[in-house]
């Protein structure tokens, strides 16, 4: 038997002193499973990719039957695809007709990448605006955009030409002028402790980039599907954006990101020079084949109709059990527990864990450490919520 544990210390890279180190040998449904097939209901989901739960069974065929079929065959963009095809083909269906041409790529940090550089192509303007307090990823150039100056600084100079506004602050918005190429936003601030736009917020800056001829970028990564109650967070909020990028559960489990924008606006990377976007993975047939297939079970088993009425109900049980008054931000199956201070959410991440008959896999908050994260399957049911809502209650209640 191999020492899984001694090899994770030892030879894989780590970026926290103290990784999490829960030794997995299973997941499916709800659950992930330890090495004595303890069962973990995991309202986490490998940080909002596993939507539809793991493992499914339609997931899996399609990865199968796509293996059996072929891997890699060629670069991005040369040689038709079935699978490749027929996902983007699937996308554009349930996008407005604005977003309708699709790059895929490897991880929803790259899609970032893409989208800031379709923007400065097709506008020929340089800056860029993102938010404090938001996360796009971990490259260079989504890192030039990550909302915390201390992250960006460990690693400057990062791109020049970056500003940042405050997310649900319209007098920020006379930042966004005729240099502006676009506005970089996640729709609801994830990574923040789930910060939900103000009343017509979105629509504002929509508005206020198009006065400027400035792109506006949704971040979907973490809200696209059904993780807001919506498929998509652009139809809850009824703003469509120049550029929409994806990520997280658009690979049904496997890595995938995407830009998506018109076919006018994607021109502008095909030409003068061509090539302006290459990959030699992105886009890849298994990926394509298994996000697909997990599309089709959110759309078939008709799991978007639950998820608003869920995400209430377990806000309000978790309100029911708590003894103190204690903030619940909620949007969707997408909920922050706000505590004073990430010792106490460490506390009870690991009380919960350590649970002997009910376990529960839960997470804090990248920019919101003193919050507890809850992003489960959308096909959670409500005995689950409720006495994953009762043990964390309860355990908040015994601090
Ligand atoms: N954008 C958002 C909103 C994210 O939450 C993340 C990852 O957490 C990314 C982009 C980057 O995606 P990836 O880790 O696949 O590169």
């Amino acid at each position: 038997m191999k020492n899984h544990r001694y090899l994770f210390q030892e030879h894989i890279a780590h970026t926290t002193l103290s990784p999490l180190g829960f030794e997995v040998s299973k997941a499916a449904g709800s659950y992930l499973y330890d090495k004595n097939g303890k069962a973990y209901l995991d309202l986490i989901g490998g940080i909002s990719v596993c939507n539809i739960g793991h493992s499914h069974p339609n997931v899996v065929k399609a990865i199968q039957e796509q293996a059996a079929s072929y891997l890699h065959v060629m670069v991005y963009g040369e040689v038709i695809q079935g699978p490749q095809s027929e996902y983007a083909g699937a996308l554009a269906k349930t996008l407005p007709s604005s977003l309708q041409n699709i790059y895929f790529t490897n991880s929803g940090s790259e899609g970032i990448e893409g989208a800031m550089k379709l923007a400065k192509k097709y506008t020929g303007r340089t800056e860029i605006i993102a938010c404090n307090h938001s996360y796009h990823g971990s490259t260079q150039g989504a890192m030039s955009i990550f909302g915390d100056e201390k992250w960006r600084s460990a690693y400057a100079p990062l791109l020049p030409d970056i500003n940042f506004m405050d997310f649900n602050n319209e007098e920020h918005f006379n930042q966004i002028t005729e240099r502006t190429a676009c506005v970089i936003i996640e729709p609801v601030q994830a990574e923040a402790g789930i910060q939900i736009p103000k009343q017509g917020y979105l629509e504002a800056l929509r508005q206020r980039c198009s006065e400027v001829g400035a792109l506006l970028v949704f971040d979907e990564n973490q809200t696209g599907f059904g993780r807001t109650g919506s498929l998509w967070a652009l139809d809850k909020f009824k703003v469509t954006p120049d550029i929409l990028v994806l990520g997280k559960a658009l690979g049904g489990g496997t890595p995938m990101g995407a830009f998506i924008s018109s076919k006018e606006i994607m021109q502008s990377i095909a030409s003068n020079p061509i090539l302006g976007h290459m990959t030699t993975f992105g886009g890849h047939p298994l990926c394509c084949a298994a996000g697909n297939a997990a599309l089709g079970v959110i759309l078939d088993e008709k799991l978007l109709d639950g998820v608003e009425e869920k995400g209430a109900y377990f806000k309000k049980q978790l309100g029911a059990y708590l003894k103190n008054d204690i903030e619940i931000r909620q949007i969707g199956l997408m909920l922050a527990i706000e505590l004073p201070s990430i010792d106490e959410v460490l506390t009870i991440i690991k009380k919960v864990l350590e649970h002997p008959e009910k376990p529960l896999f839960i997470d804090w908050f990248l920019f919101a450490d003193n919050c507890i994260r809850l992003v489960p399957p959308l096909n959670i049911t409500k005995e689950e919520i409720d006495w994953a809502s009762e043990l964390i209650a309860l355990n908040i209640n015994d601090l």
